[in-house]
């Protein structure tokens, strides 16, 4: 198992649905990656927080395995966003959104962790994931992540990092926003055109779609399509925070790929039902609570589940009698 370094937001939330309410709950780009991502292994989280942020708050990521010795207190207060969803508890609407010690803040990634293999630059200001970047020495893979906030103030920063990673994970509004475009597979193409290998297009209920960049060449001079699974979301009765999916969910999936050392196509592919099955547990209830109560034995669990949903059985297949063929 490699160990994998995340830096971004560490946060108190506030969060309105049609149905509920929670304020200054325990949120952030990193915590709900953390967490998601200590089920497979090793974490070690860089990022600030202020004088407010609760000791009871990192105690819990340190519960969970997590190296927390990578996060600084600064003299101010946390970041603090605020959102709210609609009915259909899909896209964030983003209140505010309050840097607080992340506006000045320089990152200082310790010693001990310049070596880390896999490294996820989750949600946070670009400028930070390329200095993060700039800090490790050699890493086997970089995964990232942004939001609509940082597309619309820093775009050519957010694609030097998308540059520089081997995954970019991005809402599908956002790759649309991203490439100035409705079509998804124009978006892909054109992110994957930038250098990373795979591309996540996470689709909230509707799942998450994973672009890889073709290895094989054609011959025409065009540039081949985009090699494309596609995994639907865990079927959930209840979802009460949507806050954190997208997080958890690279989690699931970078943890995924550390624990098995690997990247090729096949593990992306379990990575994205791994990402799938985390941010079930996330949207299940407000803050970070569902991700903090996971258990890998739970994780296997919906794992299976989603194979089976997606699985054409041999039985199935051998009860089905062949169409004649047409003359
Ligand atoms: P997700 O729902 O996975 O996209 O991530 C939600 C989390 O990201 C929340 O807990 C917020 O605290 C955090 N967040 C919201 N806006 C930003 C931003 N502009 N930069 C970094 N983190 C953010």
């Amino acid at each position: 198992m490699a160990d994998i370094l995340v830096v971004g937001s560490l946060a108190y939330d506030d969060v309105q649905t049609p149905f509920e309410r929670r304020r200054e709950v325990l949120g952030g780009a990193a915590s709900y990656f953390s967490l998601a991502a200590s089920l497979y292994g090793r974490v070690r989280l860089v990022g600030v927080v202020g004088d407010d942020f609760r000791e009871d708050d990192i105690a819990r990521l340190r519960a969970r395995g997590i190296d927390v010795s990578g996060i600084e207190r600064a003299s101010g207060r946390s970041f603090h966003w605020s959102g709210r969803y609609d009915y259909d508890m899909s896209t964030a609407e983003s209140l505010n959104t309050d840097l607080g010690v992340f506006e000045h803040w320089h990152p200082r990634v310790p010693d001990g962790m310049r070596d880390v293999p896999f490294v996820f630059l989750a949600n946070i200001h670009p400028a930070i994931q390329l200095d993060v970047l700039e800090q490790i020495r050699s890493p086997q893979l970089v995964a990232m992540d942004s939001m609509n906030f940082w597309l619309d103030h820093q775009r050519a920063a957010v694609a030097d990092v998308m540059r520089r990673a081997h995954v970019v994970c991005i809402n599908e509004s956002e790759a649309r926003q991203f490439a100035q475009t409705f079509s998804i597979i124009r978006a892909a193409r054109e992110i994957l055109e930038l250098g990373p290998t795979a591309l996540v297009v996470k689709r909230g209920e509707h799942g998450a779609m994973l672009f890889m960049r073709e290895q094989r060449g054609v011959g025409g001079g065009q540039s081949p399509p985009p090699t494309l699974f596609w995994s639907p979301a865990y079927p959930l009765e209840k979802v009460q925070d949507p806050t954190g999916a997208g997080d958890s969910f690279a989690g699931g999936l970078v943890g995924h790929l550390a624990a098995n050392g690997q990247a090729g196509a096949d593990e992306l592919r379990r990575a994205v039902v791994h990402g799938t099955v985390c941010a079930s547990f996330a949207v299940e209830t407000f803050s970070v609570d569902g991700m903090e109560a996971a258990t890998p034995d739970a994780v296997e669990a919906r794992y299976e589940v989603l194979r089976s949903l997606v699985a054409i059985g041999a039985e199935a297949l051998a009860d089905a009698a062949p169409p004649p063929p047409r003359r």
